[in-house]
C-alpha cells in the first residue's frame, strides 16, 4: 500500500455554491487548470481538470488513494495527451506536484475550491460545520 494525498473531482458537493458545475467523473484524479484564460469569468479560472476525462470541475476533494508509481505515470501520460502535446512532460510533472502539494495541506476529505490569480492560485477550503 502507497496511500497517497491527491485531489478528486466532486460532482455533487454536500455544500453547493450557485457558481459550482462538475463535468468531470465523481472521484476521478484532476489537477489545477493549467490553461486559465483571459476572461476572467468563463469558469476556468476556478476549474480543476479531471486527469480521465479531461473536463473541469470546481468541486475537488483531498482523497486518499492507494497509487503506484505506474499509476501515477499513466495518469500522467493521460493529462498530457489531453492536451495534444500542448504540455510536455515536464509541465505535466509539474501540474501533478502541484495538485500533490495542494493535496497534501489539507485533511483527508476536505472539499476545496480554486480561483486562479496572475500568478497564483487562491484556495479556499470547505469549513465542515461542528456538530
Ligand atoms: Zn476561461
Amino acid at each position: 500500500m502507497n496511500m497517497l494525498k491527491v485531489l478528486t473531482a466532486v460532482a455533487q458537493p454536500v455544500n453547493p455554491e450557485p457558481t459550482d458545475f462538475s463535468f468531470a467523473v465523481d472521484g476521478e484524479l484532476v489537477v489545477l487548470n493549467p490553461m486559465v484564460c483571459d476572461s476572467g469569468s468563463c469558469g476556468c479560472e476556478r476549474a480543476a481538470i479531471g486527469l480521465g476525462s479531461r473536463r473541469a470541475t470546481t468541486t475537488v476533494m483531498v482523497s486518499e488513494r492507494d497509487m503506484t508509481v505506474d499509476d501515477i505515470a499513466r495518469g500522467l501520460a493521460s493529462l498530457k495527451s489531453s492536451w495534444g502535446g500542448m504540455f510536455d512532460e515536464g509541465d505535466c510533472d509539474a501540474f501533478w506536484a502541484e495538485a500533490i502539494n495542494v493535496a497534501g495541506s489539507f485533511p483527508t476529505g476536505t472539499v476545496l475550491r480554486f480561483l486562479a490569480e496572475p500568478d497564483h492560485w487562491v484556495i479556499r477550503a470547505e469549513t465542515v460545520p461542528t456538530p
